[in-house]
């Protein structure tokens, strides 16, 4: 139903848009068989009006990435054959159409912006297909504004979707490469943040799903859509450039066609033309979100085969690094990367286990090998692609303040931290594990409530918990009937983790899923001092005593630090309740519900 309504809306405006084009009435449209030395015509981008019609195109949620595999021989030909299609079909109605538009020998009244802008152009002297090109490479006007231009400076359209496609897609090559410019970046941040939050539904899903969600939100010609914020979305999402280019440039050539069906055919051209676009890019959204249980035990829950030591450090795994990303502000004490990495399905892991990293060298005080470090895995069991071939840390860089210096010391930055911080999409990674047990999930009882309580980096594992319990479609999401609840500290928004995630995944589960923040530079806690994690979660102190009372696992991840301030903050509002804090504590643990992992 919702798919009908989104197919009519898009409809609508593509016949909007048709009908600007198509000569009614006192409207009299000249079309010069010849490159016309001044434009006229009755289309004109209306985005005052385009907004009404505007609607949220989503195609999953969340915050995402994209593993290079997508880069195989079969997207290449897919998208090869994907465009050639898409020139076959301009190719076909091709005829009829420039038969349709040389019948429509009329005058117009106005000029309307992308014509003003192009004949802005020509006073350069600028040769026509030349302006063609500019304009298409131009951000709002793009090739969905150009092609009408093309058509009616009086090119046929084989001439003018080609230039607009070039003109469109040059500036979206060297704008992926420049946007990794910190400069620049930093320079472009509110453009930024706003493409974020129109391209935030392409992050999601398979890889063939983000894909096709960019193609079809660069080749669905509406407002807010288009190559330039796609480009821009797919760079904060961290998707491979090559593979970003390949589906913004299957994207481009769909807007083409539509907008050549649309100015030449009037609304009949735009719904073909949309039609084989959802023809291309629509079979990922109908079959793409069948339920993911490939990588579950039977039952779900039965942990008796949960892998652990698989790999040791004599004879380590070697993984291949996706992509890594800066997941904080600028403003963020420190630097924390997201690191996707690809261990083609041989290196499978439970949501709360960790790897182990072996950096690359040797230790400067014996030669030897770097000894092991572990990272908590960030994501759920299936990676964040759903594949089951990836998995992902969450690492903080580790530097040394030295205070005679006043500046970091390069000598002392940790070994395998920065390593992994600045990886790179291919590198290889020496891996062990995966490791421990205490973190995992009770999952037998679905109606368990987890309060999770992280410093830092220490919300790893919970973000593999959050997807399996709320944005996945295992059998454990869709048994789960308890309360999430999770409790993160850091010093201020920038360093906030995930932030996007979490606040999707509250809008989407209100009853079940809680967030609270300490932020310890930005908040006062009841006395006046800092926010810390102890002070956010005693603000709930009767509500999580109620809840573990109840059977609720309560975890605990991050810097070992936090215990102390935890457990004295625990201690003082056991004692206030009568309660002896030692043989609580001590219960609690006899009954599985206390998990800890500090470092
Ligand atoms: P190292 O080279 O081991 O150095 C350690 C520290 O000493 C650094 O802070 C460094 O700056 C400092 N240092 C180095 N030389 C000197 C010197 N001469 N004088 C003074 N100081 C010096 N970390 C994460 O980021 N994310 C996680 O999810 C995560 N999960 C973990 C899970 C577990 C179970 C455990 C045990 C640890 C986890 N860690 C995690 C921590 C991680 O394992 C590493 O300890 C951390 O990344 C630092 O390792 P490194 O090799 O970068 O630093």
């Amino acid at each position: 139903m919702l798919s009908r309504f989104l197919f009519l809306g898009v409809c609508l405006f593509l016949d909007r848009r048709a009908a600007a084009f198509v000569p009614q009435g006192r409207h009299v449209v000249s079309v010069r068989p010849t490159a016309s030395p001044r434009l006229t015509g009755a289309w004109a981008p209306t985005p005052a009006k385009d907004s009404q019609l505007s609607m949220k195109l989503r195609f999953g949620g969340g915050s995402n990435q994209v593993s290079s595999t997508m880069i195989k021989k079969s997207t290449v030909s897919k998208v090869l054959s994907r465009v050639a299609l898409a020139f076959l079909a301009i190719a076909m109605v091709q005829m009829p159409l420039a038969a349709h538009a040389a019948k429509k020998a009329k005058v117009v009244e106005h000029l309307h912006t992308g014509q003003k802008v192009a004949n802005f152009f020509r006073t350069f002297g600028i040769p026509d297909l030349g302006v063609l090109a500019i304009i298409s490479a131009l951000p709002v006007v793009e090739l969905r504004g150009a092609v009408p231009v093309g058509i009616w400076m009086g090119y046929p359209i084989t001439t003018v979707l080609p230039v607009c496609v070039l003109g469109n897609m040059a500036p979206i090559i060297p704008l992926l490469y420049l946007l990794r410019n910190p400069t620049l970046k930093n320079l472009m941040a509110p453009i930024l943040k706003r493409a974020e939050k129109k391209a935030a539904g392409l992050g999601v899903g398979s890889l063939e799903k983000q894909w096709a969600s960019l193609a079809a939100f660069v080749g669905i010609p509406l407002p807010g859509t288009g190559a330039w914020t796609g480009a821009m979305g797919a760079f904060l999402l961290g998707m491979p450039t090559a593979v970003a280019l390949s589906s913004i440039f299957t994207g481009v050539v769909s807007a083409g066609v539509i907008m050549s069906a649309i100015t030449l055919a009037g609304r009949k051209g735009g719904l073909a033309a949309l039609a084989a676009l959802f023809a291309f890019t629509g079979k990922e959204f109908l079959f793409g979100s069948k339920k993911q249980d490939f990588l579950e035990a039977d039952p779900y829950w039965d942990q008796s085969t949960v892998p652990v030591n698989v790999y040791k450090n004599k004879a380590p795994f070697t993984g291949k690094v996706v992509s890594t990303k800066r997941i904080v502000g600028p403003k963020a004490t420190g630097e924390t990367c997201h690191i996707i990495i690809d261990h083609k399905g041989d290196f499978p892991y439970w949501e709360g286990q960790s790897w182990g990293v072996i950096p690359p060298g040797v230790r400067e005080k014996d030669g030897k090998p770097h000894s092991v470090r572990l990272y908590s895995i960030a994501s759920s069991r299936y990676g964040d692609d759903m594949t089951g071939n990836t998995g992902s840390l969450c690492v903080r860089r580790a530097t040394y303040w030295c205070p005679e210096l006043k500046a970091d010391d390069p000598a002392k930055k940790g070994i395998c931290s920065n390593f992994l911080c600045d990886t790179k999409a291919g590198d290889e990674v020496q891996m062990t594990g995966p490791a421990g047990k205490v973190m995992l999930m009770p999952e037998e009882d679905p109606s368990t409530d987890y309060i999770m309580v992280a410093t830092g980096t220490g919300i790893a594992p919970y973000r593999g918990f959050v997807r399996r319990l709320f944005t996945e479609k295992t059998p454990a999401a869709e048994a789960y009937k308890g309360q999430a609840w999770l409790f993160l500290g850091v010093a201020n928004s920038d360093a906030l983790l995930y932030d996007d995630e979490w606040q999707e995944v509250k809008t989407n589960n209100p009853e079940q899923f809680r967030l609270d923040y300490a932020l310890s530079r930005e908040q006062n806690n009841a006395k006046g001092g800092k926010m810390y994690i102890q002070d956010k979660v005693e603000e709930y102190a009767d509500e999580v005593f109620e809840k573990l009372e109840n059977g609720a696992h309560i975890y605990f991840c991050g810097l070992k630090g936090m215990m102390p301030g935890i457990q004295g903050m625990l201690k003082g509002v056991a004692e206030k309740k009568g309660l002896e804090y030692d043989a609580w504590l001590k219960g609690l643990k006899a009954k599985k519900q206390w998990h800890v992992e500090v470092y």
